[in-house]
C-alpha cells in the first residue's frame, strides 16, 4: 500500500476522495464470479459505469445463528425490545419478561415456541404482509413465537456505481426508491444490508425475529441479510470499509481508523474527512447501517443478470418468493405504502 501512496496522494488532492478499489475488498468465496464493470442506468436515470457483483447471499467468514433458543436452558440471538429499546440476548430471562406482558413464549417443560419449519415461517410472511389481525393469526397463523429459519443460498446480482456521485440533496431512507431485493447495500462478505426491522409489525403478533451474534437472520425470501453490521456486533475498532451502500459510497465500521467515534455525521450517518471521501458509518443505534443515500442508486436483481436499470424499483421480490418474477409496479420504496417494504422481515 505504501508504495502506491504517492500516486494516490496526487489523485486525492485533485479528485478529493481517495479511490476505493472495491473488487479487492470483497470475500472471493462469496462471489459466484469475479466482479466486472459494465454500463448501467442509476436510479436518477443517468448512465454510469457500475460494478456487477454476483453473490451467494451466504457468509463464508462466520457461522449463522442462533436465533431462537430451543429451550429455556439455551441462548438465542439478539432482539431490541420494543418497550425499553434495549438489546437483549434471547434467553430464559428475556422470554420471561415477554410472558410477564401477557405473551406465551414457552411450554411448562421449558420448550421455547419457535417456527419449526419453512411452512410455519412462510405463514408469518403471509400474516405480516397481508395485514392480518392478531385474532386471525392466533387461529391460523403464528403467534407467541420466535421467528427463525435456516437460510438458503440466493444468487443475487448487485450493481453499484463505480464512481459514486453526490446528488444535490441527500435522500432519506423513507423517500428512497429501491428494489425490495436490493436492501441498502452490501457487506464485503456478500451479504446485503437491510433497513431497520419492522419491529412493530412483528410484535403485533407477539412474535420476535432475533438477529444472530453477527447481526443477521433469514428474510421472507429465505435469504440471509443483516440489520446490524458484524463490525458493530463485534465492536470492531478498525474503522475499515465493511461494505458499500447502494449509491456506491463506502460503509465503514462503527469507528474511525484510529478507533475514535465518528464526528459530525449527517442525517444519513455519513460524512467526509481526512481525504477519505464521503463514507457512512454503521452503529448500534438507528439507522444501524445508513439513514438514506448521498447519491443516485444502483440496484440488485435476483439471479445472475446482465442489465442494470435502477429506475425499475418495483416488483422483484418483496413477496418473499424466490422466483424473481420481476414485476412492474409493485412495492415502490421503503415506506411499504404499496406492497411490503423492502425488508419483508
Ligand atoms: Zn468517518
Ligand atoms: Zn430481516
Amino acid at each position: 500500500m505504501r508504495a502506491l501512496s504517492f500516486a494516490y496522494v496526487i489523485v486525492c488532492l485533485t479528485a478529493h476522495a481517495a479511490p476505493v478499489d472495491l473488487p479487492s475488498l470483497f470475500d472471493k468465496r462469496a462471489l459466484v464470479k469475479p466482479i466486472t464493470e459494465m454500463e448501467g442506468i442509476l436510479s436518477d436515470g443517468s448512465k454510469a459505469t457500475v460494478y456487477k457483483i454476483v453473490v451467494r447471499s451466504l457468509p463464508y467468514d462466520h457461522a449463522m445463528g442462533p436465533w431462537s433458543p430451543a429451550t429455556l436452558k439455551d441462548k438465542g440471538g439478539y432482539w431490541e425490545d420494543t418497550v425499553d429499546k434495549k438489546l437483549y440476548r434471547v434467553d430464559a430471562d428475556y422470554l420471561k419478561i415477554l410472558n410477564q406482558r401477557g405473551w406465551n413464549m414457552f411450554d411448562a417443560d421449558g420448550t421455547v415456541h419457535r417456527t419449526k419449519d419453512r411452512t410455519e415461517f412462510d405463514k408469518v410472511a403471509r400474516q405480516e404482509l397481508a395485514g392480518w389481525t392478531y385474532e386471525q393469526a392466533a387461529k391460523e397463523g403464528v403467534t407467541n413465537s420466535v421467528i427463525e429459519l435456516q437460510p438458503l443460498e440466493q444468487i443475487v446480482t448487485i450493481f453499484l456505481p463505480k464512481n459514486p456521485k453526490a446528488s444535490e440533496k441527500v435522500t432519506p431512507l423513507r423517500q428512497a426508491k429501491f428494489s425490495p431485493r436490493s436492501g441498502l447495500g452490501i457487506s464485503t462478505n456478500g451479504i446485503r444490508f437491510f433497513p431497520p426491522e419492522p419491529v412493530d409489525r412483528i410484535t403485533a403478533f407477539k412474535n420476535i425475529a432475533p438477529l444472530d451474534p453477527k447481526g443477521g437472520h433469514t428474510g421472507f425470501g429465505h435469504e440471509y441479510h443483516y440489520h446490524r453490521a458484524p463490525s458493530v456486533m463485534d465492536e470492531d475498532k478498525s474503522g475499515k470499509i465493511v461494505g458499500f451502500a447502494l449509491d456506491g459510497f463506502p460503509v465503514r465500521g462503527p469507528t474511525e481508523t484510529d478507533g475514535s467515534a465518528p464526528k459530525k455525521l449527517d442525517a444519513i450517518s455519513g460524512h467526509d474527512h481526512d481525504g477519505l471521501g464521503y463514507h457512512y458509518h454503521v452503529s448500534n443505534a438507528w439507522p444501524y447501517i445508513v439513514g438514506g443515500f448521498k447519491g443516485p442508486l444502483g440496484t440488485a436483481v435476483l439471479g445472475d443478470v446482465d442489465t442494470c436499470d435502477a429506475t425499475k424499483t418495483g416488483g422483484d421480490g418483496g413477496k418473499g418468493g424466490k422466483g424473481g418474477k420481476g414485476g412492474k409496479g409493485g412495492p415502490k420504496g421503503a415506506d411499504g405504502k404499496k406492497g411490503p417494504p423492502p425488508d419483508a422481515k
